[in-house]
């Protein structure tokens, strides 16, 4: 006699689904509690988008925002929408390049970034590090790209850098932008989601880049 076909996961329900994220079938319970807390969801699952849909439970609290103390007007984000949106894109990037980051790792970055510039603008350099590996590659990244921005347009002279003080308060919209769209689990990538949907053709071309360069033939050396 055959043994039943039990969920990969808790090995007592029957499983109801092909879970992509653990390559197995699971039962929906499973799907439920460990959906981007133990698994790794590839952002196309099916049940990942349905669930996408009932995710926010808890909307997040005006006085929980960080940075409290950091104002914005509604005219800041309006003038400075070009500087956020390209921060935004970059984030986008590497965390559509480095699949294995999530929306806390992102949240961390953007919190010691902000605490980097912060510390900046009163005249002092010093770096607020992330302590784990993926929130620190970000904040590399993302602070490498910055600093870049800001030479480059130093050295054109015709337009002004971002000033720190506008530097800090656009980072620190685009922290608040994460906390308030983010799911809350471990391995959440919500706010990722969010950035796919806000940069729709240019995740779009990036989606089909990565394909492409999986789909190379290797060369072959004679
Ligand atoms: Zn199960």
């Amino acid at each position: 006699m055959a043994s039943e076909i039990l969920c990969v996961i808790c090995h007592k329900r029957k499983p109801k689904r092909a879970c992509p994220g653990v390559n197995g079938n699971i039962c929906a319970q499973c799907c439920g509690t460990e959906r981007e807390i133990s698994i790794d969801c590839p952002l196309d699952c099916t049940y990942l988008r349905e669930s996408r849909k009932y995710e926010r439970e808890k909307p997040t609290k005006l006085d929980e925002l960080p940075f409290k103390d950091v104002a914005l007007s509604g005219n800041f984000v309006y003038e400075f929408e070009m500087f956020i949106g390209q921060i935004g894109y970059h984030i986008m990037q590497y965390a559509l390049q480095n699949p294995a980051t999530v929306d806390k790792e992102i949240i961390d970055a953007l919190d010691k970034l902000v605490r980097t510039y912060q510390t900046e603008q009163s005249g002092i350099y010093y770096e607020s590090l992330p302590e784990e590996s993926g929130a620190l590659g970000l904040f590399r990244e993302v602070k490498l790209f910055i600093d870049g921005l800001q030479k480059q347009q130093q050295e054109r002279g015709n337009i002004a850098a971002v000033k720190t003080g506008d530097l800090v308060r656009s980072l620190v919209f685009l922290l608040r932008m994460a906390c308030v769209n983010t799911n809350g689990r471990l391995r959440g990538r919500y706010f990722i989601d969010f950035l796919r949907l806000t940069f729709p053709e240019q995740a779009q071309a990036q989606a089909q880049a990565q394909a492409q360069a999986k789909e190379e033939p290797r060369l072959i050396v004679p």
